[in-house]
């Protein structure tokens, strides 16, 4: 995917487009996002890796299972 100069973030692949912090307890997540992703794209369970990351709370977890990149889908339809 290619990035675009003219929007301020930087649209791609490695994106975080994650949220940074849990909505719930305002721990930050965003900076764990790319290990996780990579490592369950490369088979871990993702139990396994948010153990592994120290994510205990169940709120800081549904933050990284329950992400969905879209924003490259999003951004095909919004007027700027
Ligand atoms: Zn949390």
């Amino acid at each position: 995917m290619e990035a675009s100069a003219s929007f301020p973030i930087t649209l791609g692949g490695d994106d975080m487009m994650i949220p940074v912090r849990c909505f719930t307890c305002g721990s930050v997540v965003a900076d764990k996002y790319e290990e996780y992703r990579d490592r369950v794209n490369a088979g871990e369970k993702p139990a396994t890796v948010l153990d592994s990351l120290g994510l205990k709370r169940y709120c800081c977890r549904r933050m990284l299972l329950a992400h969905v990149e879209v924003v490259e889908e999003v951004v095909k339809h919004g007027k700027f």
